[in-house]
């Protein structure tokens, strides 16, 4: 109905229950209408309303019963006259997408584009209008500007020859889901979408029980529960900002003044995400990064009990503790039993942050990573990451709701729009996806949850994580019959980890003229504050012929450095190299010798960096520029051989 009809029709009803025309709506598009019409009253119109396919909503204004309120949204296509896309051409349109998105999937598979795109930074705004049309354009137009302006500046994370970072989750089913998400609008409380509300929680339970998560954490246990939110990063600000909410109302009881927020610390590995600094920064709490064991790179719970210790007889209030599971720098894993104990006996907030390794927990053999998990109070992991679900969904589950709630929920109920509808499950009448995190409103997500995860089953995204790993090992392998690399730390997952020649200096020139080539696309990261290159399976249909081009290239290229310091080999071989050649399964084991940090130029330090360092691809530099940098970069190299040397002559 156009707007003028249904007010009609509105009114109508309403002065048929009662003469009050307080509330009669007049012509917009949004109508606030203010009445004091009696509750009953009130519930019977929304009902018809909604049985007569309007949205209305009622809030009370200042608290007071009698200032009821009701609103009405209305659009009418028809009288805004848009004459932007109908559905016929809705239809020809995405028919149209859908064969492009396969075709471009199909270009990557079948090698037909770089990995990598050849712009400069500000490259867009030289190509596209500043001004935006004041005139609609074609269907057509705008596609040709996606294939020439968009794809030729797009990194394209399914292209065989991309293994940085870690794996993007595109499968068709979950762009599918995401499409059909983005067509159905949004939610936030059970009303405002019952089936959103509804189906979240069941994925969460569905994925709580794929991957043999605790009973507290499913939504039907009515104790904890889970919930998505975008980003891993979101998840661990959520559950920090729970956590404050909790040791703060605990502090507020013994002590009548408020305590800064300043006071309070929260504690994580050096190589946990700097998502936890952000955190950290937003909570305006004070965060300390602690050393990791030499044999698993975990967290060295003895420096977590004393920093605890000393910073509570510096007066500050530890509070929180971030493990993570599958580091982003070489996937290494918190002891999750350990940390539990430590923050279960200090009353701490014990988080885990298994953004990407949290997949393969669909696989049984990895579950002993678990161990500990009842002493956790929240966990998170990105179903977009490894579990084919695109980006972005990332699931949070908590031991308590109530906690994570008290943190988003404050002043009065009475603001949010009331739900008069009968619900046949109490747990559901309790459950408002607005409370679970910091927006109100929320995207469909949990629809490519269920697709993929249907679609799949779950024996398929089992393969898909095995067959991940497998070719990890298959590369590990193939690269350490070389006898020029060594494992940076044990593979894990799906990914591997290695130095060439043992030399920060070498590794970065080996990884600089790889990108610099376009072969391939890796992303070094540091460990030890050493150079560590890192190789990630990253594209849901990976081969063993990816991984063999792969080894191909780095040899290759290895293979040009040596020819180019002649005697790189000799000097390197020289040298006990500890971190011996470990076979996949054992722990990288340094010497004492290896154990002293390789000198390197001052100039041009490794970044303590916890995780991805530049990949040294340098933008828009002159072929002169670029010599000059490998010029720059093998003295860099000569000078730690000198370091070396000398280190070896003592
Ligand atoms: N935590 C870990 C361990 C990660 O590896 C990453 C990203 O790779 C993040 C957090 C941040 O993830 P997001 O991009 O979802 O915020």
């Amino acid at each position: 109905p156009t707007v003028s009809e249904s007010c009609k029709r509105l009114s109508l009803f309403t002065d048929s229950l009662e003469p009050d025309r307080s509330a009669r709506p007049v012509r917009r598009n949004s109508l606030l209408g203010r009445s004091s019409i009696s509750s009953s009253v009130v519930s019977l119109r929304s009902r018809w309303l909604r049985r007569n396919g309007f949205v209305a909503d009622r809030v009370l204004l200042d608290n007071e019963p009698s200032e009821r309120c009701e609103s009405f949204g209305f659009c009418s296509s028809r009288e805004l006259q848009l004459d932007a896309m109908d559905a016929a051409e809705f239809r020809r349109c995405g028919k149209q997408l859908i064969d492009f998105i396969a075709d471009y999937i199909e270009s990557l598979n079948g090698n037909r584009r770089e990995a990598m795109p050849r712009v400069l930074p500000g490259y867009l705004r030289q190509r596209l209008p500043l001004r935006p049309p004041d005139q609609p354009e074609t269907w057509e137009r705008v596609m040709s500007d996606v294939e020439e302006h968009i794809l030729s500046g797009t990194a394209h994370w399914l292209h065989p020859d991309f293994n940085a970072y870690f794996p993007i989750g595109i499968s068709y089913a979950s762009v599918l889901g995401d499409l059909l998400s983005s067509s159905f609008g949004v939610g936030f409380t059970w009303r405002s979408n019952p089936a959103l509300t509804e189906l979240e929680r069941l994925m969460l339970d569905w994925l709580a029980e794929m991957m043999g998560m605790p009973a507290h954490f499913r939504n039907d246990s009515g104790i904890g529960g889970g919930a998505l939110q975008g980003s891993a990063s979101d998840c661990v600000l959520v559950s920090m900002l729970a956590a404050r909410k909790e040791k703060l109302t605990q502090l507020i009881g013994k002590d009548a003044e408020p305590l800064p927020v300043s006071r309070l610390v929260a504690y994580c590995s050096q190589l946990a995400h700097p998502c936890v600094d952000k955190a950290a920064v937003i909570c305006g709490v004070r965060l300390r990064r602690l050393g990791y064991d030499d044999e698993n790179l975990a967290l060295r719970c003895d420096l977590l009990e004393s920093a605890v210790l000393e910073d509570r007889q510096l007066g500050l209030v530890p509070f929180y503790v971030c493990a993570v599971l599958g580091t982003t720098a070489c996937a290494s894993c918190d002891n999750l039993s350990d940390v539990g104990a430590v923050c279960h006996r200090e009353q701490l907030w014990c988080h885990v942050d298994a953004a990407y390794s949290g997949g393969a927990l669909v696989c049984p053999e990895f579950r002993p990573l678990l161990q500990g998990i009842e002493l956790v109070d929240s966990f998170n992991f990105n179903p977009s990451k490894w579990l084919l679900c695109t980006f972005d969904a990332s699931v949070l589950w908590v031991k308590s709701q109530s906690k994570l709630k008290d943190a988003f929920v404050s002043g009065p109920r009475a603001s949010i729009p009331v739900d008069d509808a009968p619900i046949s499950n109490p747990l559901e009448q309790i459950c408002d996806l607005k409370d679970w995190g910091i927006p109100l409103s929320r995207r469909f997500r949990s629809l490519k949850l269920w697709f993929v995860i249907r679609l799949y089953g779950v024996e398929g995204l089992q393969r898909h994580i095995r067959l991940h790993c497998r070719l990890a090992q298959s590369f590990e392998s193939q690269l350490l019959k070389d006898g020029r690399f060594q494992l940076a730390a044990k593979t894990r997952f799906s990914l591997v980890c290695f130095r060439f020649r043992d030399s920060d200096a070498l590794s970065r020139l080996l990884v600089c003229r790889i990108n610099q080539s376009r072969d391939l696309h890796l992303m070094p990261a540091s460990v030890r504050d050493r150079y560590i290159i890192r190789y990630a399976i990253v594209r849901e249909r990976a081969v063993e012929a990816d991984v063999n081009r792969a080894i191909r290239v780095i040899l290759k290229h290895a293979d040009q450095l040596d020819g180019k310091f002649s005697n790189a080999a000799s000097i390197a071989s020289a040298i006990p190299i500890a971190t011996a050649v470990a076979t996949s399964g054992n722990a990288v084991n340094d010497s004492e010798d290896a154990e002293e940090p390789v000198e390197l130029n001052s100039s041009v330090p490794i970044r303590k960096e916890p995780s991805y360092m530049s990949d040294d691809l340098i933008v828009g530099l002159s072929e002169d520029q670029l010599q000059e940098k490998f010029r720059q970069m093998s003295r860099e190299f000569h000078r730690e051989r000198r370091s070396l040397r000398r280190r070896l002559d003592k």
